[in-house]
């Protein structure tokens, strides 16, 4: 294949209508509610990549996307930040901000702006790679749809500047009302996950006497880490790539497969000669590495794994490293494990019961050093949970854990001190968090869906909204338009206008990570390290407050401000001390590896059987648990799967127009459909088609892409902005949003 050069940004007076409408925003300020707000010292730098630079590259790139993969190059080539100024820029090392995966990448930095980005390739996980939000990182920055100052809604509805002493005072006395009339519980706060929102915003809602705080789980990590606690005591696990024989995945990965530490556990495990299999609804067109694609219905992930297990014990090929001849879970589990024979799981997934055996005696072949992976169903179905709890014990039947070649569960990371703790302690709120008593197994993120609820139902009155991200957690997207409007107070603190405000009724404007030193924040795979970023652009929004400085003005504001009596330096120098850094660690890189072990996993610490999973209703031992919907024999009735592309899921970036333009040419706006499905009802590729759901109170029409890569009962959207995209259903137990379950009708024609 001829390599392709990027072109480069247009400069000088041969600027595209896109460089021209970004340097008269950068003057204007951006169009809020239909007309211009002045803006109070905005920089605007106007190096971002025009759209003639890259539709050259996306046009070219669009086939090749959809249908033979976007590899990593080829997501640099479409999404990246690369500038003639790069040559002679300083080098910054940093992590990519935007999600909890923390790649690692180098800033390129002229005169305090952004000239480039690249991977960094030291980095342990994402070694050198990023996904498309990660090379599109500098468009949060430089959009012309910066929040620039802070902003108050009219009660025309429109938007007016209003200056922070004013808008802290405001908020501080709706705040005031709603707890004498409603009580502290009735104000909530949802964050992105980031460190600092959630270190902030959790202590902000306990100092108010509220116990409703939610983390956004854009793509179910969280929820996956709580289950996999649970059963083997370890949050995280990751395949030993450089020695494993076989790794097989089950689902479709978040991100379309572009995660960059997925990526580079593929590419390692390829290079060593590993197998990589996936056993999915869909395969992604970025699944280029994978050897082995089986399709399967959508939701019965469960019925395969259960199906594996079988055989793996029924051929009695399990390794005994972590049972105990007393066990007595696994004895109860090996005796219902009976029920999942392949011929079972065959007429729930659809695969030949001949395959499920062969794939199951293969992995038992290779064993120990295989894993299966299954962290790609977590926040899709009613049963993901369940399908997390089920694998992680294959990979125990099989002797995985922390073998050569095998499943490396990874070191737990926790700060020891929060930061805080040279402060009076706060007293726990003594409400319930909404949700939590329904949820008995629900993660520290909270189950967002109840939330949602709560505001729809009333009880909750007053929300702050921490982070751009928080507006990407899919039960928030499945609440639809309305989804704040019933609320008496809501704060959105970010960096980029939201693209749906509807109910929202203060903008307070927050530095996007490359503008401000980041917080310190913990991840770990195969080793763990600790991060914390530099600053490392100059400010493009002056007025712009971190979330520390907000908050703090905010509780001195609401009468408790000594809860907050300490600089935001103090609290990032305890954090680092309770892993032993300090912030002179920082001074040239951005992360540093922490001393700790892979987690030895105990025998007796895997748990066959479960009384807190009996307590929730989900069986003592794994078992089969149906998905929420399954699609009937009519042939225009489908289950409707939200992917979870990198170019998409990161809100700040997804509704930039340079990231948008580049999604329609790529086709990240089409329907995935079976080629022969499609075809059974008349539909060809690039058809226009309506998707509704069965009482048909809602339909949208979109372009229909047409492929083999697809099971014939489901549709796929790759990009999570459609109304259909996720539901609103919570998985029992865990309550965590079960996006996936949705049917849908699919015919031919409509508007658009
Ligand atoms: S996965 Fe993408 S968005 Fe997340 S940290 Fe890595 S590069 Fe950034």
């Amino acid at each position: 294949m001829r390599k392709m050069r990027r072109p480069m940004p247009e400069r000088g007076h041969h600027l595209h209508r896109l460089e021209r409408h970004r340097r008269r925003s950068a003057c204007q300020g951006p169009r809020l509610d239909g007309r211009r707000v002045a803006r109070k010292g905005v920089i605007m730098h106007t190096n971002l990549p025009t759209r003639r630079s890259f539709v050259g590259g996306a046009g070219a790139l669009a086939a090749a996307s959809l249908l033979t993969g976007c590899s990593s190059a080829s997501h640099e080539r479409l999404y990246g930040w690369t500038s003639p100024t790069s040559a002679d820029a300083a080098a910054v090392p940093t992590v990519c901000g935007l999600c909890p995966e923390q790649c690692g990448l180098t800033a390129l930095v002229k005169d305090g702006a952004l000239t480039g980005l690249r991977g960094d390739g030291g980095h342990p996980f994402s070694r050198g790679r990023l996904c498309a939000a990660g090379y599109a990182y500098g468009d949060a920055t430089y959009t012309s749809d910066r929040i620039a100052e802070p902003m108050k809604r009219t009660a025309s509805g429109s938007w007016e500047p209003i200056d922070w002493d004013e808008a802290i005072g405001d908020i501080a006395a709706a705040l005031d009302a709603a707890a004498g009339t409603a009580g502290a519980e009735s104000i909530a706060l949802l964050h992105d996950g980031r460190a600092i929102a959630a270190a902030y915003g959790k202590r902000l809602m306990h100092a108010l006497g509220s116990p409703n705080v939610f983390a956004a789980d854009r793509t179910g990590r969280e929820a996956c880490a709580n289950v996999l606690k649970r059963t083997i005591g370890a949050s995280r696990y990751v395949p030993d790539a450089a020695h494993t024989a076989l790794i097989l995945f089950v689902g479709q990965d978040p991100l379309g497969g572009t995660r960059p530490s997925l990526v580079a556990t593929q590419t390692a495990a390829k290079e060593n000669g590993g197998r990589l299999c996936r056993v999915s609804p869909y395969r992604s067109a970025s699944d280029t590495l994978i050897d082995e694609w089986t399709p399967l219905a959508a939701g019965t992930e469960l019925a395969f794994v259960l199906a594996l297990c079988q055989v793996v014990v029924d051929e009695g090929r399990y390794d005994t490293s972590y049972l105990d001849a007393s066990d007595e879970g696994f004895a109860a589990w090996k005796a219902e494990l009976n029920e999942y024979r392949p011929a079972w799981a065959e007429s729930l997934t659809g695969i030949p019961a001949s395959d499920i055996s062969r794939i199951a005696l293969q992995l038992a072949e290779a064993a120990p050093a295989v894993s299966v992976v299954a962290d790609g169903v977590s926040g899709r179905y009613a049963n993901a949970s369940a399908t997390i709890r089920a694998t992680a014990l294959l990979n125990t039947l099989l002797g995985s854990w922390n073998r050569e070649g095998g499943a490396l569960a990874a070191p737990e990371a926790i700060f020891a001190d929060p930061g805080f703790n040279a402060l009076p302690d706060l007293p726990v709120p003594s409400a319930a968090r909404l949700g939590d008593a329904d949820y008995p197994l629900v993660s520290e993120a909270g189950a967002s869906t109840m939330l949602v609820r709560g505001i729809e139902d009333g009880a909750v009155k007053s929300l702050f909204l921490f982070g751009d991200g928080c507006l990407g957690d899919p039960s928030v997207r499945a609440a639809g338009d309305g989804r704040f409007s019933q609320l008496d107070t809501c704060v959105f603190v970010g960096s980029v206008k939201p693209a749906n405000d509807a109910g929202i009724g203060y903008l307070l404007p927050e530095p996007t990570p490359l503008e401000s030193r980041g917080f310190p924040s913990l991840a770990s795979g195969s080793v763990a390290i600790a991060s914390l970023r530099a600053q490392a652009v100059d400010p493009v929004c002056p007025d712009a407050r971190t979330i520390d400085a907000i908050v703090s003005d905010l509780a001195s504001a609401c009468g408790i401000g000594e809860r907050f009596a300490c600089s935001c330096d103090d609290v990032v120098a305890a954090r680092l001390a309770s892993v032993g850094l300090e912030p002179e660690d920082f001074a040239h890189v951005a992360f540093v590896p922490l001393p700790t072990q892979a987690s030895v996993l105990q025998a007796g610490s895997i748990a066959f059987a479960s009384d807190e999973f009996e307590r929730a209703g989900l069986g003592q031992t794994a078992r089969w648990i149906e998905p929420a919907v399954s699609p009937s024999s009519d042939q225009r009735e489908f289950r409707l799967l939200a992917d979870c592309q990198s170019a998409t899921f990161v809100e700040e970036l997804a509704q930039t127009e340079r990231l948008q333009s580049i999604s329609r040419e790529c086709g990240l706006d089409r329907l995935w459909m079976n080629v022969s499905a499609a075809r059974d009802l008349g539909i060809e590729d690039g058809d226009t088609v309506t998707i509704s759901t069965a009482a048909a109170e809602a339909s949208e029409t979109c372009i229909v892409h047409t492929t083999p890569c697809m099971h014939p009962k489901a549709v796929m959207l790759p990009s999570l902005t459609s109304a259909f995209a996720t539901s609103l259903a919570a998985e029992p137990g865990f309550g965590t949003t079960a996006r996936d379950e949705t049917l849908v009708f699919i015919s031919k024609g409509g508007a658009r």
